[in-house]
């Protein structure tokens, strides 16, 4: 098949252009490189499968494939606010434009959305079902609004025009490629402690995630495209969930850094818990995570180490 995949120069999608290629698929790559990097997809730039097309889409564009998954957004929150209306535009304008183009292609096409749908969420651990807690007009709001408003559009599409598609609701993901400097907490984390600097907890630190492996991810990323029983939402994530301060514990432990922690304030709505409930991704896909935090912050710091 011929995959297009928007965002795919950026972390999860340099992870996902890689898997689709070893299953023998063509790939172009399509990204505007505001957060991805040319450095990420490097090492697939002379294989016969792969194209990399420089574009934002927030502008139209045109090609032929048979699935398409629209990763472009930017995904942390330093990144996301840094131009926020942007943010909205990528996120709805690059909505409306991957899915004219599944409309019109007859391709299969794949959102990834995120658990931030959720917002602050008052339901615990969270199911699709849940509509979740939201401020509309936060700092927070330009991605999760954003991201809202997308699932909106697929639904739509789905619903008025009979286009093909899924719904994946991604929680906090980690593993080598994230951006040293974005801002997210593993690679501030790992990096702050590589160098010996304070551990920056933002809070207390007794706000909760749960880290999903990036090859995780993408296994499920893939099965999930590639079934019909269910166009999603579906939560994909790992349901062992850490308190920031045990995640930091955890990392200053394996690293064997002297970083001393510090204490700054919480960010304006910063969800206090969060945890996916993939009974549905385990009963239709078959999947649950297979890799441990342990192993996966193994390969992380090792990759950070190398990199930085
Ligand atoms: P990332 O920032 O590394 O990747 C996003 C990619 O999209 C980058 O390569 C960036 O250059 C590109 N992009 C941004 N705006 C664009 C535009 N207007 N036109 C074209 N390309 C554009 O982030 P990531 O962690 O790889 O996230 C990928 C997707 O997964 C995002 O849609 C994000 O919202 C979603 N997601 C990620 C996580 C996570 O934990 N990593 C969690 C939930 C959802
Ligand atoms: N966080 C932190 N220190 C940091 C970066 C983040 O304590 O240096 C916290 C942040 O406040 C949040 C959690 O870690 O509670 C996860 O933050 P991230 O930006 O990685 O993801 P998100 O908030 O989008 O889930």
């Amino acid at each position: 098949m011929r995959v297009l995949v928007t965002g795919g120069a950026g972390f999860l999608g340099s992870h996902l252009c890689e898997r689709l290629l070893a299953l023998k698929h063509e790939v172009i790559c399509l990204d505007n490189l505001f957060t991805g990097r040319k450095r990420n997809i490097y090492h697939l730039l002379n294989h016969p499968g792969f194209e990399f097309i420089r574009h934002d889409v927030v502008d139209p564009f045109k090609c032929e494939v048979d699935q398409i998954y629209n990763l472009a957004c930017p995904a942390s929150p330093v990144h996301y606010q840094y131009n926020a209306i942007k943010t909205v535009k990528t996120s709805v304008m690059g909505a409306i434009n991957c899915l004219g183009l599944a409309k019109r292609i007859n391709a299969r096409i794949l959102q990834a959305s995120t658990s931030e749908v959720y917002g602050d969420p008052d339901v615990h651990p969270q199911t699709e079902a849940y509509r979740g807690n939201v401020n509309p007009i936060g700092p927070r709001a330009c991605y999760d609004e954003g991201k809202r408003c997308a699932e909106t559009l697929f639904f739509d599409y789905h619903r008025q025009n009979g286009v093909d598609i899924r719904v994946v609701r991604i929680f906090n993901t980690y593993g080598p490629r994230m951006m040293a400097d974005d801002g997210r907490v593993v690679s501030n984390f790992i990096v702050q402690a590589l160098h010996g600097a304070p551990i920056t907890i933002y809070g207390d630190g007794s706000q909760t995630r749960s880290f999903c492996y990036v090859d995780d991810l993408v296994e499920g990323f893939v099965r999930f495209m590639d079934q019909k029983e269910t166009i999603g939402p579906m939560n994909l994530g790992n349901p062992r969930e850490f308190t920031m301060l045990e995640l930091a514990e955890l990392i200053l432990k394996m690293t064997g850094s002297k970083s001393s922690i510090q204490f700054r304030p919480l960010p304006q709505d910063d969800p206090k818990q969060r945890k996916p409930d993939i009974s549905v991704a385990k009963e239709v896909i078959r999947w649950e995570p297979a890799v441990e935090l342990e192993e996966g912050l193994e390969k992380t710091i090792a990759y950070f180490a190398k990199e930085y």
